[in-house]
Formats: C-alpha cells, structure tokens, sequence
C-alpha cells in the first residue's frame, strides 16, 4: 500500500508512535523516527522495523526546539531523499489544576504538543510543495475537542493543533497536500498508565464501548489517512475514542 513512501513519526519509538510506525513499515513504508533519546530499547524498536524489509533510522531531537528540528529535518531528506508521509504524534502530559500548573508546565506541554508539531510540519512543506504530494497526520486528542478538568495546558495544546490541522489543509490543499488530524481518546500507553486504577476504572465507564483503546486502533485510522484511501479527505479531525465523546 505504501511501498517506497517514506514517513516521519515524531515519539515513534513507544507507545502510539511505535504502533504507528510498525503499521506503516508493515505496509511498505520506510520510517524515520524522530525521539529525545536513543536507549537501547529505541534502537530495539528501529531494528525491529527495519527487520520488515524497510529503511528505518532513529534521529535524536526535541521538537520544541525549532533548530534542532531544521537540522534533523535535513538530516533525514538527506538520508530519504524525499519525504512523503509526516506524523506529528510526539506528545507530552504535565497535568494539575489550573492554580496549581507552574509556568513551566504550561511551556512545556505546549512547546512540545502545539509548537513541536508547527516547528516540525513547518520543516518540511517546503518539499511536500516541490514533490505536490503529501499527507500530514497531527495526533490531537478528544480533549481538545471536549475539555478536560485536570488538562487545561494539554487541551489547549491538543486543541491548538485543530486549529494548525485546518489552516495547513487550507493553505496546502491546491498543491496536493492533505493534513488532518486524529483524536484518540483513552489509549493504554506509558502516558496513561500514571493513572491509579480508579481513575482507570472511571475512564471506562465514560466510554461507550466500554473498553481502553490500543495504540492499534489508531494506527489503524493513521494508516488509511496516511493512504491513496483518504485522497479526497483534508482538514478532518477523526476520533478514534471508542465513543468516549459522541
Ligand atoms: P508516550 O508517552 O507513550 O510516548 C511519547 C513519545 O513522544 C515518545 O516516543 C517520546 O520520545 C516522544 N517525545 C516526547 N517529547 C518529545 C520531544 N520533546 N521531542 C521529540 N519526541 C518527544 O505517549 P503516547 O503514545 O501515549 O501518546 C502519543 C501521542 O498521542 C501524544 O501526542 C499524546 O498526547 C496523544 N494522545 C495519547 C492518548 C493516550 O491515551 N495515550 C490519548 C490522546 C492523545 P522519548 O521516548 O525519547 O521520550
């Protein structure tokens, strides 16, 4: 489906990313994976992928830093030549009540979610525009669609990238650029597994179909919308959220 592609998934060494990156080398799509560090267990996940018959690479970055992000956007045209697929699903939480968020936890959630995402699409339209070609996936979250008590500096960043997902299919659209966003709700990863039992349990009974999602179900929906299947679909912020916000 996506032989010779090459895509970008930024956090895709664990979690959703990982899923994600493993569904598109599975479909023929070579990766490069943007990380903050690159432990054994990455570099584990990289031979994986490359282990399906794929070029796969790991590039250390933090996003939230915009000249970090130009140089390894460099490094992997470089390396790919070109670049076909970009998935903007590096993330991170920090949540409080509003009082009680420090200035930096509002800087870092949304340096990393909302500035990260626009640093990193940023360094590469320029090519997408050459090549009149390319998808570009933005992982928000049902959060920033519906709020959430606790996550104010993360909803505003999740619903920040709503708003960047729109304006780039705007802007991109005449040159065949398609960008859209993805909304998971309850995933089990790392990033949720901080969450006690209880409040694990109270999740689950908000969701419809009555179950946590698997970073699986949203690899799933990135792999149609990375795809020749959504070529008609721009702009489009799809929950995958098991119901949790109908
Ligand atoms: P994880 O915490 O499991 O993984 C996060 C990934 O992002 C890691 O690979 C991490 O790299 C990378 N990352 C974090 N900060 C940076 C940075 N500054 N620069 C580069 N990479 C970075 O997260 P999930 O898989 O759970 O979440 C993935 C995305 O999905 C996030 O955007 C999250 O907000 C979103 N999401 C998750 C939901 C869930 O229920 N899990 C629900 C809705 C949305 P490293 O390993 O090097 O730290």
């Amino acid at each position: 489906m996506l032989n010779g592609k090459t895509a970008v998934v930024t956090g895709g060494t664990r979690g959703i990313g990982k899923a994600i990156a493993y569904k598109l080398a599975g479909n023929g799509a070579n990766i490069a994976v943007i990380a903050t560090r690159e432990t054994d267990a990455a570099k584990k996940v990289i031979d994986e992928f490359a282990s399906m018959g794929v070029k796969a690479r790991l590039y250390t970055c933090d996003i939230k830093n915009a000249d970090e992000v130009a140089s390894t956007s460099e490094e992997i045209l470089a390396d790919f030549g070109q670049v076909d697929i970009l998935i903007n699903n590096a993330g991170i939480t920090r949540d409080n009540i509003l009082p009680s968020l420090s200035t930096m936890d509002i800087d870092d959630v949304i340096d990393v979610n909302l500035k990260g995402t626009m640093f990193v699409t940023k360094s590469f339209i320029r090519q997408f525009v050459r090549h009149r070609s390319g998808s570009i996936i933005n992982i928000s979250s049902v959060v920033g669609l519906m709020g959430n008590k606790g996550q104010t500096n993360y909803s505003a960043s999740k619903a920040g990238i709503v708003g960047f997902t729109k304006s780039v299919a705007r802007e991109y659209g005449k040159k065949n650029i398609r960008c859209n966003a993805v909304a998971p709700g309850y995933i089990a990863t790392d990033m949720t597994d901080k969450l006690s039992d209880e409040q694990k349990d109270m999740v689950k009974s908000q969701i419809p179909l009555g179950t946590i999602g698997s970073p699986e179900n949203v690899a799933d929906l990135v792999l149609f919308l990375a795809s020749d299947s959504s070529a008609y679909i721009t702009g489009e912020v799809i929950k995958v959220d098991g119901g949790m916000y109908v």
